[in-house]
């Protein structure tokens, strides 16, 4: 499956802000944002301040497709599924994007970052519901237990970003048990408590076009 490559940082540069797609680098003082506040290329100085709304719109999907590393068409498809429900169709959008196994793997605090979650999953090291699964976009539904494999446990990428994030606890509609290296989704989470400064109306404006 296609997936982007190119350095993470350029990303939050490009946006001009921190996507924390890098674990605890994202809070040293070497963060490419802290460090270099221009957008990459040999333009990033010259780029044109004021924004359109057609440009604040793009800039927000940006923002939330590459803080969860969806590539551009399953993104679309993850909104056209939102738009087909009943309900906000932004707060259904990052619901759906919330229950993916990898972003839940990474909220739980078993990874430091969203793509070394995904890389777990695709090495067979997590378990939903008692069976090994492979697919970080898989949608996990309320009450299925998250596990980290029995042979997988000793990992040490696992422990070291438990200890350093303390991600899990502090969320009302996850539950983390750290020694056992399980946890679930207790519920699908409200707009309040999904922790994104992001205006995903925008979005919604965006694709409505
Ligand atoms: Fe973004 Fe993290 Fe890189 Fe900073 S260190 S630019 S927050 S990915």
């Amino acid at each position: 499956m296609a997936r982007y490559t190119d350095a993470n940082c350029k990303l939050c540069r490009r946006e001009g802000e921190k996507l924390f797609l890098k674990g605890s680098r994202c809070f040293s003082e070497k963060c490419a944002v802290e460090r270099r506040q221009v957008a990459p290329g040999q333009h990033g100085r010259t780029m044109r301040r004021k924004i359109s709304p057609y440009g604040l719109q793009l800039r927000e999907k940006q923002k939330v497709r590459r803080t969860y590393g969806v590539l551009e068409k399953q993104f679309r498809n993850y909104f056209k599924k939102a738009d087909r429900k009943q309900g906000v169709t932004g707060e259904i959008l990052l619901q759906l994007l919330e229950s993916r196994l990898d972003n839940l793997v990474y909220r739980l605090g078993f990874a430091p970052s969203r793509k070394a979650a995904r890389q777990l999953v695709r090495h067979r090291h997590v378990m939903v519901g008692g069976r090994t699964v492979n697919i970080p976009s898989y949608s996990v539904r309320p009450g299925e237990v998250i596990k980290i494999r029995e042979k997988s446990k000793n990992l040490e990428m696992i422990h070291a970003a438990l200890k350093e994030t303390g991600r899990g606890d502090d969320i009302p509609w996850l539950r983390l048990n750290k020694a056992g290296l399980e946890g679930e989704m207790l519920e699908v989470p409200e707009r309040a408590s999904i922790p994104l400064t992001f205006n995903e109306q925008l979005i919604v404006e965006l694709y409505s076009k």
